[in-house]
């Protein structure tokens, strides 16, 4: 089980095809958690029982679907009472924070009873985007939200992370993660010294920056997503939960080990972040 070595038969081969499970073998691999997605986006109404069904065959059995505004939430809060397995989290995305006023903060905590976390929100310093004083506010808001709830945070974060985390550890009794992590060694480890998750999605697949952090942190703070319907390894197709074999199989290979026991690891993870009950355990997927 130590020796390394026995993994590089299982890397997937170039030609295999996007599902990752068929490099797993004959054992049944564990179903997966798709940590971050976007199930109630508007791009994906019309077609989300195809997603799903998709999501399911490659093994993905369970999402936490964030929202990013509140013309989202009422749709969010329906369709986690119609799927089984879908979990919801209702927040204000940094983007969007110039469309919310008072009344939708007071909204939150009826729906936030209703859901594994407050997200997705965060800052975000790219251009065009809402003025930085803007996002901290509403950013600030909903982390004191979270800990009044008791619930984990899901925050964004783009050309902000050192803003980010002197927020957060503002905040020391809540918990989170930061989604489709991108930043530095250092920035992870503060991160991780919080108790913060950081999130993996397809740009860990394209990163070699990002396989090298990886491959050096500790296996009890990662988190796999695929953020769809962004983030899509396609430029002409959206992106989906499906995704997320590909990923796990990324991740095994650099910690080179074997998918089933990475898979249960990180089922365990968001389980005990968004407390869910999962086969964290061993039991049969
Ligand atoms: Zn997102």
């Amino acid at each position: 089980m130590g020796a390394s070595e026995l993994t590089v038969d299982r890397e997937p081969s170039t030609g295999q095809g996007t599902d990752g499970r068929r490099d797993l073998g004959l054992r049944p691999a564990p179903e997966l958690i798709d940590t971050h997605c976007h199930l109630a986006d508007r791009r994906l109404s019309g077609r989300l029982e195809a997603v799903l069904a998709r999501s399911r065959a490659a093994g993905v059995t369970k999402w936490i679907a964030a929202s990013a505004s509140h013309d989202e939430w009422d749709r969010l809060l329906e369709l986690s009472t119609i799927h089984e397995g879908l979990h919801a989290a209702f927040g204000i995305h940094p983007w969007y924070c110039d469309r919310h006023q008072a009344m939708h903060l007071h909204r939150l905590p009826a729906l936030l009873d209703q859901a594994v976390a407050v997200g997705e929100c965060g800052l975000d310093f790219g251009p065009k985007r809402p003025a930085p004083k803007l996002q901290e506010h509403w950013l600030r808001l909903q982390l004191q939200l979270a800990k009044e709830l008791a619930k984990p945070v899901i925050l964004h974060a783009y050309k902000s992370l050192d803003r980010l985390i002197a927020m957060i550890e503002e905040v020391p009794e809540i918990t989170g993660v930061v989604h489709g992590f991108a930043g530095s060694r250092q920035q992870a480890e503060r991160l991780i010294a919080r108790g913060f998750f950081l999130g993996l999605g397809t740009r860990l697949l394209r990163s070699g920056r990002l396989k090298r952090l990886v491959d050096g942190l500790p296996l009890h703070a990662l988190l796999i997503e695929s953020d769809a319907p962004d983030q899509s390894l396609h430029a002409n197709r959206l992106n989906e939960p499906a995704v997320l074999p590909r990923i796990l199989a990324e991740v095994a290979r650099i910690r080179a080990m074997e998918s089933e026991l990475l898979a249960l690891q990180l089922n365990s993870n968001a389980a005990r972040l968004f407390s869910l009950e999962t086969q964290a355990n061993g039991a049969k997927a």
